[in-house]
């Protein structure tokens, strides 16, 4: 698969009034073309920033990147591009799409004028020409009456609908690379479950990179191609789906498959939940940032910081246990296969 972006040592730090947040401590990966990455891991683990790094969406006053921080695409740096160079790539070669479509959408515009925008913007069209595109755009992301749609309002619009119209808006200038923030989780049950297919069918027909952020690992379970778990700003496991779910190696990935309930489980009644609360990121821990809640936490895990270890190609992990010096440990019985 062909490589189309590059994360390298990725850190992002937010200055405030308490000190220096630092969200995202080190992050590196790749997406490769035509793929989805599901990203996991609780509420600030720093999913979020890490993708509205990527195109610069982070309040400039109060963010600071790492020195060595890198996002490469088509062979440029964004980190250094300024904001009229970065408009050129935002929403024609790279877009997102946020869990609340509300927040994105404009309530004074129409819905046919906002997805025109991106196409006047980005594909040199006309007004005419663009919300006549906008029609095809619609009928694509299944909105009935396209042409009766494009006149009406966001207000105008159920919130599946709505999601809709702003996976449209995203989808509009075919870009190589879609981030979803949550894109569902504002959303019913079964709508979730058509957005997620509209995503995934666009995304074949365009040969689209899809990185999803999630905190829902039935999602990752139904579209990841990898998943990458981050904790406390860090990636701490990536392998493919079936390596993840199979073969984790990680006991915070261990906490999250457990508390996942199943039709399986023995557990009746109580799902697991992992106690306990993720390190302050204005002073995160010099070891391994998962010690306080980690079941099994040695000594060295306090003092240093585990290094990823390659399992396969595809595989890494970083935890000490994977050492050949540590005690050897099963993973937990209620997600063995
Ligand atoms: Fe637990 Fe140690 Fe592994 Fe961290 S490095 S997850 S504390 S065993």
């Amino acid at each position: 698969m062909k490589k189309i972006l590059e994360v390298q040592d990725l850190k992002i730090s937010f200055n405030t009034y308490a000190g220096k947040i630092k969200a995202v401590r080190g992050v590196s990966f790749d997406l490769f073309k035509g793929e989805t990455l599901v990203v996991v891991g609780e509420s600030g683990c720093g999913k979020t920033v890490m993708a509205k790094s990527i195109l610069k969406l982070l309040p400039e006053n109060i963010t600071e990147l790492g020195s060595s921080s890198k996002v490469v695409f088509q062979e440029k740096d964004l980190t250094v591009m300024n904001e009229k160079k970065i408009r050129k790539f935002r929403g024609k070669d790279i877009s997102m799409i946020f869990q609340d479509p509300m927040s994105y959408l404009n309530p004074t515009m129409t819905v046919g004028e906002q997805i025109a925008e991106s196409l006047i913007i980005h594909q040199d069209m006309n007004k005419k020409q663009a919300l006549k595109k906008t029609v095809d755009i619609l009928k694509l992301v299944k909105i009935p009456n396209a042409n009766e749609r494009i006149k009406q309002y966001p207000h105008e619009f159920s919130g599946g609908m709505r999601q809709r119209v702003v996976i449209a808006i995203a989808l509009a200038c075919n870009p190589q690379i879609l981030l979803a923030d949550e894109p569902t989780t504002a959303l019913d049950v079964t709508i979730q479950a058509e957005i997620l297919e509209l995503i995934q069918e666009l995304q074949d027909r365009l040969d689209t990179a899809v990185m999803l952020i999630t905190h829902d690992l039935g999602i990752a379970a139904e579209v990841a191609d990898r998943i990458q778990v981050m904790y406390a700003g860090e990636i701490v496991e990536r392998g493919t789906k079936e390596e993840v779910f199979n073969s984790p190696k990680h006991p915070y990935t261990w906490a999250l498959l457990r508390s996942v309930p199943t039709f399986k489980t023995k557990d009746q009644g109580t799902l697991y939940s992992l106690g306990g609360t993720p390190p302050d990121l204005l002073d995160p821990p010099s070891g391994c940032a998962f010690a306080a809640r980690c079941e099994y936490a040695m000594n060295i895990c306090k003092k240093s910081k585990p290094q990823h270890d390659s399992l396969t190609n595809t595989h890494f992990v970083s935890c000490w246990l994977n050492h050949p010096m540590a005690p050897k440990v099963d993973i937990p019985k209620s997600i063995r296969k």
